[in-house]
């Protein structure tokens, strides 16, 4: 397993970095230190509150929501986030059509922050199919920092990885 194929997109600078800090054996000290807040939008009731609060706030004339829903059968690189250098996603296209929003179960667990971030990026497909700069404008319109936490999320889903192996 490439421990790095979540940051497979990012400069090589950078990738050399969080090899250090993997190797250091600090990559988890690093992202708690930043991230400790839990969150808790346990159901998938919760879920949808959450996620209607925060349409609401940034999004309110775009489609309404469908089902919301936490979903254990998704692989977040797969599904939620891409590889980052693809401009075309297919992920997008079926949420468009059918409005429903479905959240990996990592993220149940997962700081508030990263929460915040994959709900914002599937918020933003409710009006950009693709991840083109209209979609990422979307994205730091509802979340300022939106490019950091996507890094640091592919940290953290690094870091669940290589401690599962
Ligand atoms: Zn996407």
């Amino acid at each position: 397993m490439d421990p790095l194929k979540y940051l497979a997109g990012y400069p090589p600078q950078l990738q050399a970095k969080v090899r250090e800090l993997i190797a250091q054996g600090r990559l988890g000290e690093v992202l708690s230190a930043r991230y400790s807040q839990a969150h808790a939008v346990r159901s998938d009731d919760q879920l949808y509150e959450y996620v209607q609060a925060l349409k609401d706030r940034h999004l309110r004339r775009s489609v309404p929501l469908g089902k919301v829903v936490y979903d254990s059968k998704l692989q977040v690189m797969k599904h939620a986030l891409g590889t980052h250098t693809s401009i075309s996603r297919v992920h997008g296209g079926k949420l468009k059509a059918s409005r429903e929003i479905r959240i990996a179960t990592v993220f149940r667990d997962a700081p508030a922050e990263f929460l915040q971030m994959i709900v914002v990026h599937e918020l933003a497909h409710l009006k950009e199919a693709e991840h083109n700069k209209a979609f990422y404008q979307l994205c730091t319109h509802m979340a300022p920092d939106y490019h950091q936490l996507e890094f640091d999320l592919r940290l953290y889903l690094t870091r669940l990885e290589l401690e599962q192996s």
